[in-house]
């Protein structure tokens, strides 16, 4: 590998990748290093035996044209599938019954998920104000919804998407297009009603109406392509431990830095313009240490809880209700030990064997950290007994595996704006460095892919302002 880059980007995931991809497009001169021996990070798919197992995201919402542009260009456009339309059925537990949550007023008002009591408190919404002050997710939907809605949508919701819990999150940092319809609009259902209207004129699509996506071969698809469309541009094996100002003033006013890593276990120092950082935020952290001690404090005490992924595979006819949805959500009244089930198979073809059915379930998370750490026997008899009672499963799993992650999804609790003001800070202080990835600016794979773009069109403004290789 040359020893000088116009772009090093630090981190092989979606982020680190996707970023590197749209340089690499602007004939930008691109190095990703990465520390595992194959790129993706979250995004890993395994295939045994008829089982396709997902071992971090299941699926994701192609909520921007980029992601079938990226596809297009690494030529995996072909693979790209889309959910089942019985994805859009979504069950929440309540009373050891799955209820499908209702999708239009008529199914609301009959739906027997909320009490008739809970029904008539949505509609004070209207006439609620404006928050004074940064609220979790629970107090802001507990104020305008009522604590019935809190407990049995929104709480399983966040449960679902963030691992978390919505006494922790901050509303504007983790959901900040629900905290833009109070702000904008003055409430959730003006918000929407104005909204529709406003993206009719404007010829847009809605967010909710955004299709689920993987691949054929399944999520690690993506990644698996953009690498071998970077090439020998991606080096694998390499842990990236430092990165140093040249000037050596720590203050970098046109952007010269020395990154230190170590690959295969021998030194490795390569020199660049600029720099992303596309690492975990703890990563982050030891990363610009040296730097920034306040910032690397703080991205340190993001919290990431731990889940388990457990996957089993059943035989069809020892389940029997009907597969006919994306799965359900537990919400933390319920008091179980399943945060919600993937029907994995019900969505994507070629999950499974012909006969069985596929099911990943979620363990853990902020709700129960404490149970993410058991064994893969407890955990796997554990989810079987939970499937059992919800669904009607008779028979024990034919297959499973489990998956862990010890720091899954980093949780944008109430502090997490200052701290990406703090990000802004460093980077303006330390011209050509970027911190990226997915504690900043939505933790989705689509927000990832959103935010490379954004970067990565912030690296080429930084090239033509301070280096004469990209003009814009
Ligand atoms: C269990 C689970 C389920 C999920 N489900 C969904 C879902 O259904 N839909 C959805 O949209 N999103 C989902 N997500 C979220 C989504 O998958 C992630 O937010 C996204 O993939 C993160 O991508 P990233 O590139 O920012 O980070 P990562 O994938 O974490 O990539 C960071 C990379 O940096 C590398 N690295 C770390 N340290 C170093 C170092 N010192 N030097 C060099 N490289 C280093 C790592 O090896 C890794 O490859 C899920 C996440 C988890 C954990």
């Amino acid at each position: 590998m040359a020893d000088h880059h116009d772009v090093v980007i630090i981190g092989a995931g979606i982020t680190g990748l996707a970023t590197a991809w749209w340089l690499h497009k602007a004939g930008i001169d691109v190095a990703l290093l990465e520390h595992d021996p194959v790129v993706g990070g979250t995004m890993k798919t395994d295939h045994d035996g008829g089982w396709l197992i997902e071992t971090g995201p299941n699926s994701a919402l192609e909520t921007t044209p980029l992601l079938k542009a990226i596809s297009a260009d690494v030529g995996i456009a072909h693979e790209l599938i889309y959910a089942n339309d019985v994805a859009d059925k979504r069950y929440i537990l309540r009373d050891g019954v799955l209820h499908p949550l209702p999708m239009t007023p008529g199914l609301f008002l009959t739906s027997r998920l909320w009490s008739i009591p809970g029904k008539f408190r949505l509609m004070k919404e209207p006439f609620i104000g404006r928050a004074s002050k940064e609220e979790t997710i629970a107090e802001f939907v507990t104020r305008r919804l009522g604590k019935e809605f809190l407990d049995y949508a929104i709480n399983p919701f966040v449960a679902g998407v963030y691992a978390g819990n919505p006494e922790q999150l901050s509303v504007q940092a983790a959901f900040p297009k629900l905290y833009a319809l109070e702000k904008k609009y003055g409430g959730l259902i003006k918000g929407q009603i104005l909204g529709v209207r406003e993206r009719k004129k404007r010829a847009e699509k809605a967010k909710d109406r955004s299709r689920l996506f993987s691949y054929r071969r399944g999520m690690q698809t993506l990644p698996e392509a953009i690498g071998k469309a970077l090439g020998s541009r991606v080096c694998t094996n390499t842990n990236v431990e430092r990165v140093v100002p040249s000037r050596g003033t720590g203050e970098a006013s046109g952007g010269s830095f020395r990154v230190a890593a170590t690959q295969n276990g021998k030194n490795l120092s390569v020199n660049a313009n600029a720099v992303i950082l596309a690492v975990p935020s703890y990563v982050a952290s030891t990363i610009v240490e040296s730097l920034d001690i306040p910032l690397a404090t703080s991205l340190k005490n993001i919290y990431y809880p731990p889940v388990a992924e457990v996957f089993l595979g059943f035989a069809q006819k020892d389940i029997q209700r009907p597969l006919d949805g994306f799965g359900f959500l537990i919400p933390s009244k319920e008091d179980r030990r399943i945060l919600g089930t993937i029907w994995s198979s019900t969505l994507f073809p070629n999950r499974a064997p012909a006969g069985h059915a596929a099911l990943t379930s979620f363990v853990g998370g902020s709700r129960q950290p404490d149970l993410a750490a058991l064994s893969d026997s407890e955990l796997t008899d554990l989810v079987v007994e939970e499937l059992q009672s919800i669904m009607r499963i008779s028979g024990r799993p034919i297959y499973s595996r489990v998956m862990r992650w010890d720091k899954a999804i980093p949780q944008y609790r109430i502090g997490h704006l200052a701290i990406v003001r703090s990000m802004e800070e460093f980077e303006s202080r330390h011209r050509g460095m970027f911190l990226s990835g997915n504690y900043r600016g939505g933790i989705a794979v689509g927000d990832c892919i959103i935010n490379s773009e954004i970067v990565a069109n912030r690296v080429k403004q930084f090239l033509a302002e301070t280096t004469n290789i990209v003009s814009l």
